[in-house]
């Protein structure tokens, strides 16, 4: 079974509302200055699957997917 899930962002969407770091401060940072977010990482564990899912669902730019699942 996998378990680890691609973080997607779109830079072209984002407005580094910053509402996803608060759900994943691991995994996305909204640098000081910066109009978007970036991600620190591209992959997600198991374990963080769900609050992927919530970062994506509560986005007000709908900026996040979830991409790929890794084997
Ligand atoms: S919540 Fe959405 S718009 Fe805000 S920083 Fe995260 S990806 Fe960007």
């Amino acid at each position: 079974m996998s378990d680890r899930s691609e973080v997607l962002l779109d830079t072209d969407r984002c407005q580094a509302y910053g509402i996803c770091v608060g759900i994943l401060p691991d995994v996305i940072a909204t640098p000081p200055g910066s109009p978007v977010a970036v991600l620190l990482g591209t992959h997600v564990d198991a374990s963080d699957r769900e609050d992927l899912a919530e970062a994506v669902r509560v986005c007000p730019a709908q900026a996040l997917q979830i991409g790929q699942v890794q084997p």
